[in-house]
Parts: C-alpha cells; sequence; structure tokens
C-alpha cells in the first residue's frame, strides 16, 4: 500500500519511521515533511489544509492511506472530504470526521460530551459577549486560580489560569469582547481549577473497539523546575511511573470506555487516534482535554514503544476490526529530549547548521524544524529535534537522551536538563 503523511513536525517523524517498518507499506510520502522524513520517505511540497491539491496527489499516485498528523485539517474536515468523494471514499484515512474532531476543535463541545456521558472533568460554564456580566458574577462564585479557556483552536495558547479575580474578569472581558484570540475566544469555558499531576493517555479506536497505548508525560514549560513559557512540548516519557495499574483501571472504566461508547452512541464518525490530557487528583484521574491526533513530542515515546506493525494496526482501525488484533508494547520505558531554537517559544532565528547527528549512538533522531540546505541539514523552526531513547527506567533512557543531545550541535541551541524532575 502506498500510504501519504500529513506534517512536518517531530510526530510525522516518527510515524513516518514506524510505518516505513512495515511490510504492508510499499511507497511512503509525508507532506509537506522535514529533512528527516526526506531519508526515509519522499517529501512532497503539499499544504496540510488544501485539500483539492492532497486530492489530487492522493488520485495520481494511488495513496491507500491518508494519516493525518495535525489537527487542523481534522478539524477542518479532511476526513468528511475523502470519505464524500466517489474517488476517494476508498482511501483509509487514520483520523476523525469533523463531528469528532469538535471534541478538540470546541472545548465547549468537549464539555458538553463529557457531562452527557458522565465522564469525570472540571465543572464549568460557558459564555459569550451577551453573557460577559454572568460570567465576571460566576468568577465572583469560584475560588482562585480561575481558569479562562478560548472555545476554539489557538495555538495551546487560548488558556489562561489567573490568581487574581479582577485579572481573571479583565481577561475574560478581553477575550469575549476584545477578541484576544479572534473569533476561538467568541466563547469562553470557565472551568474549576484541578491541583495536582498531568499525564497523557493515548488511545486508537475505529469507532466500536479501542486500544490503549502507552501513556506519557510531556514538558510544556521552556525553563526547568517547570517555569517561563508554554511550548510545544520540550520533551516527553513513556510509561509515566504513577500511572499504575489501579489507575489505568479507573481511567479505562471512568473515562476511554465511556468516551468510545459516546461516540458510538452520538454515531460520530471516529477511526483515529484520541489523545487524553489527564490529571491525577489525589488518586482520581479527570480529563482535562481531549485532543483528536497523536501529541508532539509523545509521540515521540509512544510509537517506539508499538511493537506491533503499525500499518497493520491503522488498517484494522479503518476496517473496524480492533478487536482482531493484539497490541505488543515494548516494557522498557522510553524518554525523548526536545533541542530548540535559543529564544523559543518566543522569536528566534532559523538556518543554522545543525552537526553531529552521525555521532548520535542508542538512541534515534527525530527532526522537527528542520530542512535540508545546499547539503546541509539546518534548522527552520523552533522545536529543532527530539532525541529519544530506551532505557529500563525512564531516568536511564533519559540519560542516553542527554548523552547523545550532547553530541548534537547548532548555533543557539537550548534544551531542558531537569525532565523527569518532578517523578522522584
Ligand atoms: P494544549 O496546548 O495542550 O493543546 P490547550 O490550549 O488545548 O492545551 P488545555 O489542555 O485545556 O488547553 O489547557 C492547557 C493547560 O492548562 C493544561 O495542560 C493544564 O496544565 C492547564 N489546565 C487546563 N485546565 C485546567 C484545570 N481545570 N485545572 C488546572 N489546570 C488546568
Amino acid at each position: 500500500m502506498k500510504i501519504l503523511i500529513l506534517g512536518s513536525g517531530g510526530r510525522e517523524h516518527t510515524f513516518a519511521y514506524k510505518v516505513a517498518q512495515s511490510p504492508k507499506c510499499d511507497k511512503l510520502y509525508v507532506a509537506p515533511g522535514n529533512a528527516g522524513t526526506a531519508d526515509i520517505a519522499e517529501n512532497v511540497d503539499l499544504k496540510v489544509t488544501d485539500f483539492e491539491s492532497i486530492k489530487n496527489f492522493v488520485l495520481e499516485n494511488e495513496i491507500g492511506m491518508l494519516i493525518v498528523g495535525p489537527e487542523d485539517p481534522l478539524v477542518q474536515g479532511i476526513t468528511d472530504f475523502f470519505a464524500e468523494d466517489n474517488a476517494l471514499k476508498q482511501v483509509k484515512v487514520i483520523g476523525p470526521s469533523k463531528k469528532g474532531a469538535l471534541l478538540e476543535g470546541s472545548k465547549e463541545r468537549a464539555k458538553e460530551f463529557m457531562a452527557m456521558h458522565k465522564i469525570p472533568t472540571a465543572a464549568y460554564e460557558s459564555f459569550t459577549e451577551e453573557s460577559l456580566d454572568a460570567g465576571k458574577q460566576f468568577l465572583e462564585t469560584l475560588k482562585p486560580p480561575y481558569v479562562l479557556k478560548a472555545d476554539g483552536l489557538a495555538a495551546g495558547k487560548g488558556v489562561l489560569i489567573l490568581e487574581d479575580l479582577d485579572e481573571a474578569k479583565q481577561e475574560l472581558e478581553n477575550m469575549l469582547a476584545g477578541k484576544k484570540f479572534g473569533n476561538a475566544s467568541a466563547k469562553v469555558v470557565i472551568e474549576e481549577f484541578l491541583d495536582g499531576i498531568e499525564l497523557s493517555v493515548f488511545v486508537l479506536t475505529d469507532g466500536e473497539n479501542y486500544k490503549i497505548l502507552p501513556t506519557a508525560k510531556d514538558y510544556k514549560r521552556i525553563g526547568e523546575g517547570d517555569t517561563g513559557l508554554n511550548t510545544g512540548g520540550m520533551g516527553a516519557i513513556s510509561p509515566v511511573p504513577f500511572a499504575d495499574k489501579e489507575f489505568m483501571t479507573k481511567i479505562e472504566e471512568r473515562i476511554v470506555k465511556p468516551t468510545v461508547d459516546g461516540l458510538r452512541k452520538e454515531e460520530i464518525g471516529y477511526k483515529g487516534f484520541i489523545f487524553i490530557g489527564l490529571i491525577k487528583v489525589g488518586n482520581e484521574p479527570y480529563v482535562i482535554e481531549y485532543n483528536v491526533r497523536m501529541g508532539d513530542p509523545e509521540t515521540e515515546v509512544v510509537l517506539p514503544r508499538i511493537k506491533s506493525d503499525l500499518v497493520d494496526l491503522l488498517d484494522k482501525t479503518w476496517n473496524s476490526q480492533l478487536d482482531k488484533t493484539g497490541l505488543e508494547i515494548d516494557e522498557r520505558s522510553a524518554a525523548t529530549v526536545m533541542l530548540v531554537s535559543g529564544g523559543y517559544p518566543e522569536a528566534y532565528e532559523k538556518g543554522k547548521e545543525i552537526s553531529g547527528i552521525d555521532k548520535i549512538d542508542d538512541s534515534i533522531v527525530f527532526h522537527a524544524g528542520t530542512k535540508n540546505e545546499g547539503g546541509k541539514v539546518v534548522t527552520s523552526g523552533g522545536r529543532v529535534i527530539a532525541v529519544t531513547s530506551f532505557g529500563e527506567d525512564y531516568n536511564k533512557a533519559l540519560k542516553k537522551s542527554y548523552q547523545n543531545a550532547g553530541k548534537l550541535h547548532f548555533d543557539k541551541m537550548y534544551y531542558r536538563k531537569d525532565l523527569g524532575f518532578d517523578l522522584s
């Protein structure tokens, strides 16, 4: 089968790495890809939301499976676009329908879904510009910190957590009346603050059956000790040491099963990944958010631990046969360390030559923001390279990644050296 992966980050390089290992893959394309995917697949210069161009490429190249990496094409309806076109409907698109993607595309919708299916999550109310005063009154009934969430997609920046009531009221006004996040904050969800430790659980579902993939914990802040600005993710480990069997049973019974049952009952077409952002409060799991695709950098630790043939799993997902296959997981821990451009997540320079990749020993280099230029690999984004390693436990895996990260170099390279600090 010929396979096309949409996206250009570390997540997509990791997908390409796993897909390329499958005997079921005859030819692999990544659009637009990066310098890492160019080594194992053919990069194609397509925009992930340009459905017409993707359609033409798929037809011309007889693509049998389309794996959608990022959320934008899903929220914009790429799955429905393929399903509704006679020439394309046989293509195995891995990703939910537009209706399913709303679980990520609208935080209010996600909260309604959880309420409807009795899935534990923070208490909430949502407000529009018309109900701004009611929103301010609602804030007065809550204890700090105050959690304000733009309803729509805001590139991971749409959540504000504020200590001060007056500031929270002002920000609510900025979001609703001042369109702080454009149309994404035309509605705002205000929710109860949950105090605990976060983790992510990944599920592959065909809409009826599901497989729970390895858990992961990512590190979002730029600075050590979880300080400074939020980033796309500075590293991750898998599995999460505090997600023991008992806790995982709670997650499966209270969250995963009701989520998949809810999709089925609401007749929402969903053949793809569900990324459940969770918080452990005391010993109980609560859902913080749904994402309708894999996470980055979590993918860089989750997929390498899957020993089963990924293309076979995705094929069974599309054919609603996930119950007819097992899932083999590598028992070892995996850790990934993200090397970023100096200045990220604020302004940073691009085009820096990356050296040392050939010196990496016993780790996997997943490219994120890289490209080939004049025979060299250069930086082309904020997050540049993820170094993934295996180990008996997360500390040993991290140690290996740090040893190898030290062999890589580009001007103003930065990475966090304290990953896992909150786990021991
Ligand atoms: P992402 O960048 O992961 O896509 P997002 O912008 O979609 O995030 P959320 O994941 O809902 O938004 O929230 C971002 C972060 O804010 C969470 O990872 C968590 O740390 C914090 N957070 C969100 N909701 C709550 C809550 N109710 N209580 C405590 N912290 C919260």
